[in-house]
């Protein structure tokens, strides 16, 4: 009986011993991490400065590639909420209001704060009032920029709904990570590598634990950290990205243009069939504006989260504030949004609550100044609630690819000369005669085209792969046989194009919905 119970002692002394550890190594990771970012950012004193106090522990370790400060604060976050049933909360008192001044100054989101270069703000009355205008709406005085160059730049300091932990006034607490994540993202506008950092939830104040569980399942499974995915890499296209990009690209590039009447869209809705590059232009927009983006699949809100969609709905919108730019990519929207009352046997309660909640959400970002913008996607338009239509007031066609778009397509992925696996591919197509076979085919279709004929030659290198494997002699070098135009067209043949049908309907609707 001794025996154990002097075992057991032991056994719950070394876990002890072993969190313990584990919580001194967090602590010195996040030091490490803090000092090196400190370095990057040219504050040579503090970071001097914290090594002297950790007695140079901080500098004899290198932060590894895969680490970053974001990810060790949330660990943290986390392992805190496990241990003691609550968030850890870091601060430090702030002494001077002109301390904080001049750690904004130094950073801003996405583009915003890149000061136009050819338009001088004395020449252009808007820009003046457009920083002011977003100072203003934080509810605080104290947060006037101090020059309007840094444009919309101040929105990012807005930590939270009600902008409470961040604000400025003497001698209150604010969010000391949230500082470190504003100077880790200063660095994120001028690298095009570097992805735009997320503040730590801990900001996220004002939320019941029901809430904050609900905004760690959104910043979990919704966040798509960085999309990647350029302008050049959308072929075709030319006008639906041309729109894209003057409804929510430059007004967050250059936001002093988008005032008054030129006050930037709110909600903008990309329809047309499927697989024709929508998804892809809402990734553009996310990847080369660095919003943070908020990718829903409006179908998974309603089937995971049926009875707390609506909450859901509230908590996602909350969240895009807080990381403001933010863009929330609404996916197949016909599926939260169909008319309302429509469906056989009336609708689920819940449904139409969220619904309600998402109108909701939409007219308050209306009626604010918060750099947030809702980007739908819908393949069946016809089916959308009115009511949502309304508030989704820019709309474009991402219509089936041109004849050039889908030869561009094809040489794009069918190049004559690729390599698959360490083995080259060759193909002797004629792309012209394919580009005006293919009508009436999507760029996904065209994908799965370009796939399935890449596959032919491939395939026949599999029997003698198989039957190699029996006998004993040495493998010959693998060549793959050219891909030509009649078996690219054989392909077709077999594979219909998706949409073809629809595409009247499409541009009926456009007549009858398109907006300017
Ligand atoms: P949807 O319009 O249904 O949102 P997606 O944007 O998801 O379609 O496109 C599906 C896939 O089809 C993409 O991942 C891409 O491989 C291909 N694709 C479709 N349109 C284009 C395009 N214009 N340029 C490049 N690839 C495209």
């Amino acid at each position: 009986m001794m025996e154990l119970s002097y075992q057991s002692m032991k056994i719950a002394h070394q876990a002890r011993e072993a969190d313990e550890q584990r919580t001194e190594m967090r602590k010195k990771s996040l030091l490490i991490l803090i000092y090196h970012h400190l370095l990057g950012q040219g504050y040579v004193a503090a970071a001097v400065a914290l090594d002297q106090e950790t007695n140079g522990g901080v500098r004899r370790f290198e932060v590894s590639d895969n680490i970053d400060l974001e990810m060790v604060l949330m660990e943290y976050e986390s392992y805190h909420y496990i241990k003691f049933q609550k968030y850890p909360k870091l601060i430090r008192r702030i002494a001077e209001t002109g301390e904080r001044r001049r750690s904004t100054a130094k950073r801003s989101p996405c583009s915003a704060g890149k000061p136009l270069p050819k338009i001088n703000p004395s020449q252009n009355p808007h820009s003046r009032n457009g920083a002011k205008k977003a100072a203003t709406s934080d509810n605080d005085g104290s947060l006037a920029p101090e020059s309007s160059e840094f444009g919309l730049s101040i929105s990012s300091i807005k930590n939270g709904p009600a902008g409470e932990s961040a604000t400025n006034r003497k001698g209150q607490m604010t969010d000391v990570k949230g500082t470190i994540q504003d100077v880790v993202r200063g660095a994120g506008i001028n690298s095009d590598h570097m992805e735009r950092l997320l503040k730590p939830l801990s900001g996220f104040s004002g939320m019941s634990g029901e809430m904050r569980e609900l905004a760690a399942i959104i910043s979990r499974d919704i966040y798509l950290h960085s999309p990647n995915v350029r302008w050049e890499d959308i072929i075709g296209l030319e006008d639906a990205k041309r729109l894209v990009k003057e409804a929510v690209v430059y007004p967050i590039k250059y936001p002093q243009l988008f005032t008054g009447i030129l006050s930037p869209w709110k909600g903008l809705l990309l329809y047309g069939p499927p697989g024709t590059g929508k998804t892809l232009l809402a990734k553009a927009v996310a990847t080369e504006c660095k919003t943070t983006f908020f990718n829903i699949s409006a179908s998974s809100i309603v089937s995971k989260w049926r009875g707390d969609s609506e909450k859901l709905v509230r908590v996602l919108f909350e969240l895009a504030r807080y990381h403001a730019p933010s863009t929330i990519f609404l996916d197949e929207l016909e599926s939260v949004m169909g008319q309302r009352g429509s469906s056989m046997g009336g609708e689920h309660e819940g449904s139409r609550r969220m619904k309600t909640e998402l109108l909701v959400q939409m007219d308050g970002l209306a009626r604010s100044d918060d750099l947030v913008f809702v980007l739908a996607a819908s393949n069946l338009p016809w089916e959308l609630d009115h009511a949502m239509l309304r508030r989704l007031e820019k709309r474009i066609l991402v219509s089936l690819p041109s004849s050039p778009a889908r030869q561009a397509m094809i040489s794009h992925w069918l190049p004559p000369l690729s390599c698959t696996g360490g083995v080259e591919l060759r193909t002797a197509l004629d792309y012209e005669t394919l580009a005006k076979e293919m009508e009436g085919y999507s760029g996904s279709d065209i994908r799965l085209v370009c796939k399935e004929a890449a596959m032919r030659p491939v395939r026949k290198i599999f029997d003698a792969l198989e039957s190699h494997q029996d006998d004993d002699t040495e493998m010959p070098p693998i060549q793959l046989e050219t891909v030509t135009t009649a078996d690219f067209l054989d392909v077709t043949k077999h594979t219909k194009p998706s949409a073809r049908n629809l595409m009247d309907r499409y541009t009926a609707w456009e007549r009858e919905y398109k907006s300017v």
